[in-house]
């Protein structure tokens, strides 16, 4: 699942490659479905592409109209005419030119869990406020993270992957910020001290940083591919995601399902943490 890494990248290459190009048409292929009214785009021109926690914002010349790609399992942007153009995957195609070329902008998705919106300023601002504390916000720090992760009590990991607690995050980043904290994924959130969320606000950071830095994460599956269809390169510097000895102390990581998903943790250096009787009477 592309997380904030891959959207980044995927958003910031687009600002390059489309800015000030004009919508020529648009065209959901077989019945799928755009919600709102994709009309309104045709002959607009694209002014600046954003990225909200996974959403990627196309601006356009219209004042009140905003393109948002939600990309959720499966979902791909390309700028090239990919090998499976006429196959299944291919959900829409915009037409996209500046002075006389003509390029293809399309959203393919195998899972369709993925989302192709168009919507006013208004809900953009709504879909803003959905979103927690995104830790590489330059207005995010780790005061605010701390207050976020005592918001809910449940597990950090949970906490993590909660996108209205932080954004960003899921498994990937998520398992390899938790390890490089020492922080295991079923800790709760209560039994985090100031300290130990200051340490997962900065992994966190630094993960994100490097995730973007190397163009996202592919998995096997290739599922992740940027908008030229090139993979990304963090899956060759994952810390404990996908491991099977510790980087640190060698010990085998443990895999485990934690409420659905594949976990991954040292169990030597991401120790279980017992509350302490003095703590537990705060609670
Ligand atoms: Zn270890």
């Amino acid at each position: 699942m592309p997380e904030l890494p891959e959207v980044h990248t995927i958003a910031s290459d687009l600002k390059k490659h489309i800015a000030g190009h004009t919508i020529l048409d648009v065209e959901p292929v077989g019945n799928y479905k755009i919600s709102g009214d994709y009309s309104k785009l045709i002959n607009s021109e694209i002014t600046n592409v954003t990225r909200i926690a996974k959403n990627i914002v196309i601006e356009t010349n219209l004042p009140d109209t905003v393109l948002v790609i939600h990309l959720a399992m499966t979902g791909r942007v390309l700028v090239t005419e990919p090998l499976d153009y006429s196959g299944e995957w291919v959900r829409v195609v915009f037409r996209l030119s500046k002075d006389t070329t003509v390029i293809p902008l399309i959203f393919s998705d195998m899972r369709m869990f993925g989302k192709v919106t168009v919507i006013n300023r208004e809900e953009l601002e709504k879909l803003q406020n959905k979103y927690g504390i995104e830790p590489i916000s330059p207005t995010a720090t780790a005061d605010k993270f701390f207050e976020a992760l005592k918001s809910k009590n449940t597990i950090i990991k949970n906490a993590l992957l909660d996108q209205s607690i932080v954004a960003g995050l899921g498994n990937i980043y998520a398992s390899d910020a938790m390890f490089l904290a020492g922080i295991r994924p079923e800790t709760m959130t209560k039994a985090i001290n100031y300290e130990e969320a200051s340490k997962l606000f900065e992994t966190a950071k630094q993960v994100l940083k490097e995730g973007i830095e190397k163009r996202g994460s592919t998995l096997p599956d290739k599922m992740y591919v940027d908008i030229f269809g090139n993979e990304g390169k963090y899956q060759e510097n994952f810390k404990i995601y996908m491991q099977k000895k510790c980087p640190t102390c060698k010990t085998g990581v443990v895999y485990k399902r934690i409420q659905g998903r594949g976990s991954y943790f040292c169990p030597k250096c991401q120790p279980i943490k017992i509350i302490e009787a003095s703590q537990k009477s705060l609670l």
